[in-house]
């Protein structure tokens, strides 16, 4: 489950908000989030499709107005509007779908710390996210419990000392950006206070949904860490990223930031050669390299997002074919007994 958000009011340590066409601050995007999902049919247009929709009771609507911005006016199968609508067919129990697809549950020696990779430990510093994505894998992870407080941070310290081959760090979540500069600074400080750390990740949508939040405060901490940062984020369509959007990245391109890119492969999302050529070359001309695609989790309520492995190789090999090789992501899967992103096999089912 991830939690609803609530108003963000710690202010403290954010100057002045940056302020964006819309004059919100980042915060304030954040509470005024669309969750009614009369309200978003309203604006798009498409009131005809509230019959083949439903109200979650979790993990509910959500979605931040610069990116409704960014969907098309009467188009039902807009790419971006196709990623947040909870559609009835969630409810569907298809057999091999299930709640913790990748036994993350089990991989947890510490609340809010995954070891599942030998030098990388990801944290999760908070449930939340801006948006909920509708294939999300980890939309049934028990979140309440896997936030760490102030002792299992100081667990988590001691953790990563007494594992010496540890030396990156990922921040995730939920949505690590979506917690205030002065909660992220304090944990980004315990982390680069441990010598054998030399890369911070931060694995975020936020970026993307709401660009004002990679605000000066942000930035500034980051260009000036002792750590590599690395920013992983997380975007599935070119539409995604508008000028607006392009003009907050290059900043954290000038302040220092490595930007990659992971997506996931989604049915009637992206799952064409024409999508998947656009994201790239997208992503590029805005300083961003692909990193992963993945192959869906399969996780419950997401079945109708899933293309055959076939179908994915196939669109792969395209992929191979026309991009240059630093826009062709690492197609991956993950699977649970594995020490890595499993490359999926091209020969296999060709
Ligand atoms: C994805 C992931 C990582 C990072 O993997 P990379 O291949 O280094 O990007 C680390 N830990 C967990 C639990 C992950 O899911
Ligand atoms: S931003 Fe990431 S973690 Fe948050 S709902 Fe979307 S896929 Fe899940």
């Amino acid at each position: 489950m991830i939690n609803h958000l609530p108003a963000q009011k710690n202010l403290s340590n954010t100057r002045l908000p940056v302020i964006n066409q819309t004059g919100q601050s980042w915060q304030r995007q954040l509470a005024d989030s669309i969750d009614d999902i009369d309200e978003l049919l309203d604006i798009l247009q498409l009131s005809a499709l509230k019959a083949s929709l439903y109200l979650p009771k979790q993990f509910g609507l959500r979605v931040p107005r610069g990116f409704v911005n960014k969907m098309r006016i009467g188009d039902a199968h807009d790419p971006l509007l196709q990623q947040v609508l909870p559609r009835m067919q969630e409810q569907v129990t298809v057999t091999g779908y299930v709640t913790d697809p990748l036994a993350e549950n089990s991989a947890n020696p510490i609340q809010g710390l995954l070891h599942k990779y030998r030098s990388r430990i990801l944290v999760t510093v908070t449930g939340a996210c801006a948006i909920h994505c509708r294939y999300c894998f980890r939309q049934h992870f028990d979140y309440q419990s896997n936030i760490p407080s102030k002792q299992q941070m100081a667990e988590i310290h001691d953790y990563i000392l007494a594992h010496p081959e540890v030396n990156e760090i990922i921040l995730s979540g939920g949505d690590p950006l979506s917690v205030s500069n002065r909660r992220l600074i304090e944990q980004l400080k315990v982390f680069e206070s441990l010598p054998q750390i030399t890369t911070i990740r931060l694995h975020t949508r936020l970026p993307i949904v709401i660009p004002e939040r990679l605000d000066e405060v942000l930035l500034a901490y980051l260009s000036h860490s002792r750590c590599k940062i690395v920013m992983v984020l997380h975007t599935n369509h070119a539409n995604e990223v508008d000028t607006h959007t392009a003009n907050y990245l290059s900043e954290a391109k000038q302040a220092g930031i490595i930007l990659l890119n992971q997506a996931v492969l989604l049915k009637g999302i992206n799952d064409t050669l024409q999508a998947q050529t656009e994201l790239s070359h997208k992503l590029f001309s805005v300083g961003i390299l692909p990193y992963y695609l993945h192959i869906l989790d399969k996780v419950s309520g997401a079945a109708h997002f899933d293309i055959p492995k076939y179908q994915a190789v196939k669109l792969y090999w395209q992929m191979l074919e026309e991009l240059p090789g630093y826009l062709v992501p690492k197609l991956v899967q993950e699977l649970p007994d594995q020490p890595f992103k499993t490359p999926v096999d091209l020969y296999q089912s060709r």
